[in-house]
Order: C-alpha cells, then sequence, then structure tokens
C-alpha cells in the first residue's frame, strides 16, 4: 500500500523552542492511527504543519506524494486533508440536515459541476451522512439543541461531506458522556473503512477501544510506535508518563 502521509526529519521552532524535533513519520493509505502523548508533547503542532497553518522549520511532508511546502492551508483542504477542531463548529441556528447540506453544496461549488465521490466510490448525500452519524432522529431539529457529543458527530458529518483523503481528529471526546464516547469511537472505526484518520487523544479507554497502531510522540519526536499493548508495556513510555504524574501531583 502506498503511504498517504510521509513526514521527514521535522523540526518547527517557536523563537528556537522546538516544538517538533527531527520528526520522522509515515502512514499507508486507509490506516486508522491514534497518536498519543503527555500535553506539550507537540500533538497539536504535528496537525498543524500537516494542515499548514504552521510551516516546518525544517523537513519535508508529503501527501499523497506531494511535498506540501509553502501551500496555503485552504489548498491543502482541496487537496484532501480535513480538520476536525476540538470545539465543534457548527450552526446552530440550522438542523443537522441544513448544515450537513451546506457542506455537500461547498463542495460541489469548489469542484465546479463536478459530483465528488467518497473514496470508497459510494455518492454522498445527505440522508447517508445522517445515518453515519446516528442523527436521523435529530436531523430537523436546531443544532444548537443537540447534545456536546451530537454536535461533535454533525461537524464529523460535515467535514466526510467534503470527501478527505485525510480525516485529522483532536481531541474528540474531551468533556463526553461514557456513552457518547463509545459512539464515537464507533463512528471513527466505520468511517475508517474509506478514509485515512489520525487521532489524537488522552482518554485511554477510547484509544484502546479503536486503536490499531499507536503512535507515542515526547519532547516533539516519535517515542514509539506498535500496537496498543506493545506500547503500554514499552519502559520508554511507562517513564514518559509516569514523570509527567508526577509533575503534575
Ligand atoms: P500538545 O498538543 O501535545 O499538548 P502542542 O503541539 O500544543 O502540544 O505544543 C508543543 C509545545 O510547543 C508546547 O510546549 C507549546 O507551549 C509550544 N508551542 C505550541 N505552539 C506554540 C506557538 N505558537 N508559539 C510558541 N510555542 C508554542
Ligand atoms: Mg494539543
Amino acid at each position: 500500500m502506498a503511504n498517504i502521509l510521509e513526514i521527514e526529519n521535522l523540526t518547527v521552532s517557536f523563537d528556537g523552542f522546538k516544538a517538533l524535533n527531527g520528526l520522522n513519520f509515515s502512514m499507508e493509505e486507509g490506516e486508522l492511527r491514534v497518536i498519543i502523548g503527555p500535553n506539550g508533547a507537540g500533538k497539536t503542532t504535528f496537525l498543524d504543519i500537516i494542515t499548514g497553518k504552521v510551516q516546518p522549520t525544517e523537513g519535508t511532508v508529503r501527501f499523497k506524494g506531494k511535498n506540501l511546502k509553502s501551500l496555503p492551508e485552504h489548498r491543502i483542504a482541496r487537496f484532501g486533508v480535513g480538520r476536525k477542531f476540538q470545539t465543534p463548529r457548527v450552526y446552530l441556528n440550522l438542523t443537522p440536515r441544513e448544515n450537513l447540506e451546506l457542506s455537500c453544496n461547498r463542495t460541489k461549488t469548489v469542484f465546479g459541476s463536478l459530483f465528488r465521490k467518497s473514496s470508497s466510490g459510494e455518492k454522498l448525500t445527505v440522508k447517508g451522512l445522517l445515518e453515519t452519524i446516528g442523527l436521523v432522529g435529530k436531523a430537523d431539529i436546531k443544532a444548537g439543541l443537540l447534545s456536546h457529543g451530537e454536535k461533535q458527530w454533525l461537524e464529523i458529518g460535515m467535514l466526510v461531506a467534503q470527501s478527505p483523503d485525510l480525516l485529522l481528529v483532536d481531541e474528540p471526546v474531551a468533556g463526553l458522556t461514557d456513552e457518547e464516547t463509545m459512539l464515537t469511537g464507533d463512528l471513527l472505526i466505520s468511517l475508517a473503512q474509506s478514509h485515512s484518520i489520525i487521532v489524537i487523544e488522552h482518554d485511554m479507554e477510547f484509544v484502546r477501544q479503536i486503536a490499531r497502531k499507536v503512535t507515542v510522540l515526547h519532547q516533539g519526536s516519535i517515542l514509539c510506535e506498535g500496537s496498543m499493548e506493545e506500547v503500554q508495556n514499552d519502559p520508554r513510555v511507562i517513564e514518559v508518563y509516569l514523570g509527567h504524574t508526577d509533575e503534575a501531583a
């Protein structure tokens, strides 16, 4: 399988402080990858680099084989990178159906009369998206009345409506109930059938639910990668997390 994302020797300096430091990373098309790491490890900066919000000080980022150097954020988004932010950005005065219709139409405008299909080749419909995100029953109430979790799912649906090849999801279950957390896991697993996805998360129970391959970030570099079990039993990971707990205490 081809690598959808290839990052080489990536360094990002903020006034001399290296938020990312000589990082190497690659991921195959179709992977669901979870990235964990203590606060300040560089996780959000890592996403900022992929979306073009932040430019590397050194190193290269290749997405679908193309070097993203100097490409503005909107070009990278159009090229197929979709990002879900921590706070949902949905129109609260519109219904979920209307929110999704807007996202679908925006895609059509950008691509002219071209009818975009999802990566799996299915035609994306508002009805199908509502089913995927589990909001059929609430399709026509104002989005402002949805729970926090339901708003998160709606925003994920709005992203999917734009058929990204790579979905970046930053801490999707922060502030969600246990049940919503589990349903979010199911949703991401189901989206992973037709998308490449990077999820950043702190909630270890949730990571265990969805994880295949896990990457541990620490001080701007990759500490280790592997299955959840491998990573959890890695002495370096244990040390980093215990150290972190001590700091917090
Ligand atoms: P994480 O998401 O893993 O908690 P971040 O990527 O947000 O970590 O931050 C990594 C480090 O880089 C932190 O020490 C943070 O303070 C620093 N940092 C992030 N963005 C900036 C910025 N724009 N200017 C200066 N320092 C920053
Ligand atoms: Mg962060």
